[in-house]
């Protein structure tokens, strides 16, 4: 049985207060059936620590996430931040590859690879983002450009290291559009996932990773989603800016 992981994506929002406030609500909410769930909160950078501390003073466990990272340990690579640092803040996740940072930060399968392996080494679990644009779902090859995304972003790893690891589909059209893949089209790629990391690195591997949906995941279409076979959570944008319904969908996995 896969333990079902929601991961809420605050992206590049939130003030310091208003990330502290946000993290206090879901914390409020949370009760010990929350236990059932891996609960992750990605705030901003700058807001890490701060949300890392609302949580340990509440005594909660859920986990803190950031959105990006170096594989570096440290020198000269202004505006980045390495692992280690995540690591002495509290940092136990972190996004990996997420579309907006290849589109707008040109990020490649190289440069997620060598995360999702810095990562690793660090006990730092990655959650590795890959999914097609709407050319490309358009076309028809979104399954092919799928796994070949996967096979990349895991190139060289281990299988217990690709263990260690959540994938999150994430299909670039249904991104803050408001349009969701429909739990037939989420289900359809994330059993491809799974087949593809089952190649990689064996059915055992394959069969305990969890797979996340991640597009307009919200309240209203969580429960058809969370029914699929091969979908074990999601990462969250939109909705996981407001405590309720951020909420909702944990409690939804439950
Ligand atoms: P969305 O974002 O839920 O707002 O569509 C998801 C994501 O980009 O991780």
């Amino acid at each position: 049985m896969r333990k079902p992981m929601m991961a809420g994506n605050w992206k590049m929002n939130k003030t310091w207060a208003e990330s502290v406030v946000l993290a206090q609500g879901i914390s409020n909410r949370c009760d010990d059936a929350w236990d059932a769930v891996d609960v992750v909160l990605c705030p901003p950078a700058c807001n890490l620590k701060a949300v890392h501390t609302v949580l340990e003073f509440d005594r909660r466990d859920i986990h803190v996430g950031a959105q990006n990272c170096h594989w570096e340990e440290g020198g000269a690579f202004t505006g980045e931040i390495s692992i280690p640092m995540l690591e002495d803040i509290g940092v136990d996740h972190c996004i990996v590859g997420h579309s907006e940072r290849r589109e707008y930060f040109s990020e490649t399968d190289e440069m997620v690879n060598r995360k999702v392996m810095a990562l690793v080494a660090h006990g730092v679990t990655p959650i590795v983002c890959v999914g097609e644009s709407l050319a490309v779902r358009d076309a028809g090859t979104y399954l092919e450009f799928i796994c070949n995304e996967l096979r990349a972003d895991f190139a060289g790893l281990e299988p217990e290291e690709a263990a260690k690891c959540v994938v999150a589909y994430e299909p670039i059209w249904a991104i803050g559009t408001g349009r969701t893949a429909t739990p037939e089209q989420a289900q359809e790629v994330c059993s491809a996932i799974r087949a593809a990391l089952s190649d990689l690195f064996g059915e055992e591997v394959a069969s305990g990773m969890r797979v996340l949906y991640g597009g307009s995941m919200k309240p209203a279409n969580v429960d058809g989603l969370m029914a699929q076979p091969d979908i074990d959570g999601g990462l969250i944008g939109g909705a996981a800016l407001s405590a309720d319904s951020f909420a909702e969908l944990v409690e939804a996995c439950l």
